[in-house]
């Protein structure tokens, strides 16, 4: 990463969108709007213990949007960056560098776009979504969506109305009816895409965007890749 100055922003807002899982509504403190692209995130730096942790946390909002812009996160499981986070409250300050990050939206194709997001790895598509479906052209998207249970499909009231409104979007929840430390990737997503997108008929025409947590992000990759789509064509970040 170059150097970059950092900001402080105040907690305006947080609201817990499962018992796991919150959004912090922020707003930079000299009132500077702050510009990103789709998909990018902030480095924020966490005084924690007499150190300063750094924790990468996408921006969930569209650019457009004026005023605060939202992270949204989930308490991972002895995590120190996530409790310390979730130890704040309304009006305490935050520092953050960036933005930063290449997992963005391009210049739109001509092509089918296949969002695919593991948890609350579905965070840059949010915005991603809302540009794409925001910019003229055919450019149908779909997004797969995968959680332990229906209660932790994260933004789903917003997922349903796009799909309402736009007939381009489709939003296909799949989740694996277990108890969050149960839930596998590999069950839920892995044998869905192999059906769709793999044992299907060529050509192999379309951009996808994984985003989620460890080692299965990889995995969803290769399978891409090996069956042919093109290296550019599938785009990824892992957790
Ligand atoms: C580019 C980038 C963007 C990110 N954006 C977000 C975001 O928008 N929201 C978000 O919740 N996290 C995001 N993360 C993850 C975040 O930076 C932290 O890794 C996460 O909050 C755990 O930090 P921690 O200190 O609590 O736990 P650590 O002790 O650092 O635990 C790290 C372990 O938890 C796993 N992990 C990472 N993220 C998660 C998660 N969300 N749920 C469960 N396990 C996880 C890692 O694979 C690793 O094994 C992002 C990471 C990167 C690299």
């Amino acid at each position: 990463m170059s150097s970059s100055p950092t900001f402080t922003a105040t907690i305006e807002k947080i609201i817990e969108r499962t018992p796991e899982t919150r959004s912090f509504f922020l707003r930079v403190v000299n009132g500077q709007k702050l510009s990103f692209l789709p998909g990018q995130f902030l480095s924020f730096l966490l005084p924690i213990s007499g150190q300063t942790l750094t924790r990468a946390y996408t921006i969930a909002s569209v650019p457009e949007e004026e005023g605060c812009f939202e992270i949204c996160l989930n308490q991972v499981r002895g995590g120190p960056g996530s409790a310390y986070l979730f130890s704040l409250k309304e009006t305490d300050l935050l520092c953050f560098t960036g933005p930063w990050g290449t997992f963005v939206l391009d210049q739109p194709l001509d092509t089918e776009y296949i969002f695919i997001a593991d948890r609350v790895g579905v965070v840059p598509f949010r915005p991603m979504i809302a540009r794409l479906l925001t910019t003229k052209g055919p450019h149908p998207a779909r997004l797969l969506y995968a959680a332990p249970q229906a209660r932790d499909v994260l933004y789903a009231a917003e997922w349903q109305k796009w799909e309402c409104q736009r007939a381009r979007f489709s939003f296909r929840p799949l989740t694996d009816q277990c108890e969050p430390e149960k839930y596998s990737i590999e069950r839920v997503l892995l044998p869905y895409i192999e059906q769709h997108f793999v044992k299907e008929a060529r050509p192999r025409s379309r951009q996808f965007y994984i985003c989620g947590i460890g080692r299965p992000v990889l995995l969803l990759r290769d399978l891409l890749r090996g069956a042919g789509y093109e290296r550019q064509a599938v785009k990824y970040e892992k957790w």
